[in-house]
């Protein structure tokens, strides 16, 4: 029995001992660990400085590139391209508000107002940084396809007016009705679409339809869950989208539907761009081609 207490008081003592040890192991570890900073200050100094300076070279290699042209940037993502016609009209000022608060640049493609209010609304248009495009003076189909020289003159006497208002001449256009409309052939016969596109190409301009209808023209007022419906939902499975939307009289439910547009293409990774000539453009005529990806 005694030997049998007497192994476990050795134990008890080794044990005893070990935690001595270790304790005092412990205290000189954690005294280290507190001396640490002091005496590795210096050299984390040493080390941090270079760091601090180390984003120095950084801003120099961003401004220094020469500024590249937002059209030949590589589009790695979702590119959304918002445009409005028919414009300006008493809704303009709303919209401009909402694109200006979430600091999108969109395409207007207007028609002619040469009133006050209109010059006023071209140039807050232009001013904001968004592109304007010539949607006809007139926008009065029997008007401008009853012939090739009609719809140049209505076309010419828009950009006279956009000259004088915003100093330049847009170059970009969006036939009213888009560029297959068959309606035109009403007015200028058979082919009508086709040699205007013919001719005002070789005068220059270029044109743009759409590849998402926002539907805000299917009806006088089309609700605006419909319209928000119609865009997100059609812009699905496409790298880049040119939506159709009017900027008019009565389009109450567009400016309503816009902020959730807005939303709901940023939550699917689309950024916002404005059109260019050299910008992604869809047209009816190249769609039936294949000419031009979705
Ligand atoms: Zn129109």
């Amino acid at each position: 029995m005694r030997r049998k207490e007497v192994r476990p008081l050795l134990l008890l003592l080794t044990a005893a001992a070990c935690l001595l040890l270790m304790g005092g192991c412990k205290e000189n570890v954690v005294q280290e660990e507190t001396r640490a900073p002091a005496t590795v200050s210096p050299a984390l100094i040493q080390q941090a400085a270079p760091a601090a300076t180390a984003p120095r070279p950084t801003p120099t290699p961003a401004p220094s590139p020469p500024p590249v042209p937002a059209s030949t940037i590589p589009t790695t993502g979702r590119t959304a391209y918002l445009t409005f016609d028919d414009g300006p009209s008493d809704h303009t000022d709303r919209i401009l508000d909402i694109l200006k608060q979430d600091d999108v640049r969109a395409t207007f493609f207007v028609n002619g107002n040469a009133t006050p209010e209109g010059i006023r609304l071209y140039r807050r248009i232009a001013a904001e940084g968004h592109a304007i495009g010539n949607h006809t003076y007139s926008h009065s189909y029997a008007r401008i396809y009853a012939s090739v020289q009609a719809y140049k003159a209505d076309t010419e006497k828009l950009n006279d007016l956009l000259e004088r208002a915003v100093g330049f001449r847009p170059d970009m256009l969006r036939f009213p009705g888009g560029s297959n409309n068959r309606l035109a052939d009403k007015a200028g016969g058979k082919g009508i679409m086709r040699r205007i596109i013919g001719s005002m190409e070789a005068e220059g301009y270029s044109y743009v339809d759409w590849n998402v209808s926002s539907t805000d023209a299917a009806q006088a007022v089309q609700p605006t869950a419909e319209i928000v419906g119609a865009v997100l939902g059609s812009s699905r499975g496409k790298r880049q989208i040119i939506v159709l939307m009017h900027d008019a009289a009565g389009k109450t439910t567009t400016v309503e539907a816009l902020p959730a547009i807005i939303d709901g293409l940023k939550n699917q990774g689309f950024r916002f761009d404005k059109l260019s000539r050299h910008s992604f453009a869809f047209r009816f005529a190249d769609a039936r081609t294949g000419a031009t990806p979705p």
